[in-house]
């Protein structure tokens, strides 16, 4: 006889076409009776050209597996910057994404187009770009766009129905988890990919809002082994922020903020705007800001009226900023008096401007260098942290051209993060109640302590956290 689960069984095949690590490309393959799925269509930030992309040759290799429709989360890199290639790779694919992504999009994928080429002609990679600007722009056309809680249709060559719906994520502007619905032996299930989440709102961005229960949950973990952060409250760490823009900028110091230009460079700018209403840094003080930032900036006030915010009057823009000098006496004369620089990239690398503004400042103790987002062990952030650690005068190198400076400014990290900490993921599960959850994005820690907990407080979960490449059958 057949075990009464054999009739329950949920036949879907999932597979992680990236490395299932943090930083890596996030893409995973999700097949349903005969829809092939793709969710996100991320690349590597580590590596360049076709290294940096997710393994399509694992659905090439198979002949039952195919990509119908990708379903696009948010615009960060990881998430987007491989979706021309898919395009190319399965010419038939239907991407599905928000109004906002889809802006978004517009913006980025030339413009990484362009970087890709201008990378190969300096010789700073010997990888071919991966697709042309031409090529991005002209794919932006095949990209359908949905409201969040809206069902839409995803079904491939099957008789067998697959529906769609998009939930708002709290991550960055248009980022949303994708809940997944099809009949399986006359049972309706349900799958729902979190994707990256915040469900705490943000200065400009508000929490998920997520279904109420899935049968199979595919969680982000990037917090799972930062236990720092679920100590911490958004209101301590603004505190503690404020007092070092204070103490800096009364000393007459530069106050450096790198950012990442998607996302967390708008939230910064929403709390300085904050704090000079409130009086609490002065309203003349300065704070510049520079690159493709200031295209996506606009790109949020644009959608903040149809899109979920805290407070839709709110424009990025409304806070005053000028733009950064770009010519070296203009940042001379910017650098005498106190400001705010708010600045890309996050993690410093070179040749970024805060790296190029990093080298100028540590040195002078009346400086700060606030870091306000995740810096990845041996990355320039890190390393400046860690020497900061270590006392004042420490070296560290930010640039092998320049050599080994010491550190002499404050440095200090804030936790403005715009996913969730693990508590909050671990009440992500508790809600939905899935009987599968497959843990992804996170380091080999985080989602061993996830698991350990999901398992712990959920015995009659079951609990996957598939390597890249790995089949499973759920
Ligand atoms: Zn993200």
């Amino acid at each position: 006889m057949l075990s009464p689960h054999f009739f329950f069984r949920l036949f879907m095949e999932f597979i992680a076409l990236g490395d299932t690590d943090d930083v890596a490309a996030s893409c995973h393959f999700v097949r349903i009776h005969n829809t092939g799925l793709v969710l996100d269509a991320g690349v590597d930030p580590r590596r360049d050209g076709r290294a940096s992309l997710p393994n399509f040759d694992i659905i090439h290799s198979h002949r039952d597996r195919y990509v119908n429709h990708a379903l696009i989360t948010h615009a960060h890199h990881d998430h987007l910057g491989g979706l021309p290639v898919l395009v190319q790779e399965f010419p038939n694919v239907v991407a599905h994404m928000t109004e906002a992504t889809h802006l978004l999009a517009e913006m980025l994928l030339p413009a990484s187009a362009r970087l890709q080429r201008r990378q190969r002609e300096e010789g700073t990679t010997d990888a071919d770009p991966l697709f042309t600007e031409d090529e991005a722009e002209l794919y932006q056309q095949l990209y359908l766009t949905h409201q969040l809680q809206q069902t839409f249709d995803v079904t491939g060559h099957s008789p067998t129905p697959v529906k769609a719906r998009f939930y708002d994520a709290g991550h960055i502007l248009g980022s949303v988890g994708v809940a997944l619905q099809f009949e399986e032996e006359g049972q309706t299930r349900d799958v729902f990919y979190t994707s990256d989440t915040n469900v705490k709102p943000q200065s400009i961005i508000a929490g998920a809002s997520y279904p109420n229960s899935t049968d199979v949950l595919i969680l982000e973990s990037t917090l799972g082994s930062d236990p720092e952060a679920e100590q911490t409250t958004r209101g301590l760490e603004t505190k503690r922020f404020t007092e070092l823009l204070q103490r800096t900028l009364k000393r007459g110091g530069t106050a450096l903020i790198p950012v990442f230009v998607m996302g967390r460079a708008q939230e910064m700018i929403a709390v300085l705007g904050q704090l000079k209403r409130q009086g609490k840094i002065p309203d003349d003080v300065p704070i510049y800001t520079a690159g493709s930032m200031r295209g996506v900036a606009d790109i949020y006030d644009r959608t903040r009226n149809n899109t979920p915010r805290l407070d839709s009057d709110f424009r990025v823009f409304g806070v005053s900023q000028e733009r950064l000098p770009y010519s070296d006496s203009g940042l001379r004369e910017a650098l005498k008096e106190p400001s705010i620089m708010v600045v890309s990239s996050g993690m410093m690398f070179e040749p970024t401007l805060s790296n190029r503004l990093g080298r100028r400042l540590i040195e002078d103790e009346k400086n700060a260098v606030l870091l306000v987002g995740y810096s990845k062990e041996d990355t320039p952030a890190r390393r400046l942290l860690d020497a900061a650690a270590e006392g004042p005068g420490t070296e560290v190198v930010l640039s092998e051209a320049r050599g080994p400076q010491p550190v002499r400014c404050a440095v200090e990290r804030f936790r403005f993060s715009g996913h969730s900490n693990r508590r909050e993921l671990l009440d992500i599960v508790a809600t939905l109640s899935p009987d599968t959850v497959v843990l992804v994005h996170g380091e080999p820690a985080a989602r061993a302590w996830m698991q350990e907990q999901i398992e712990e407080r959920h015995p009659t979960v079951t609990v996957h956290k598939p390597d890249g490449g790995e089949v499973l059958t759920l």
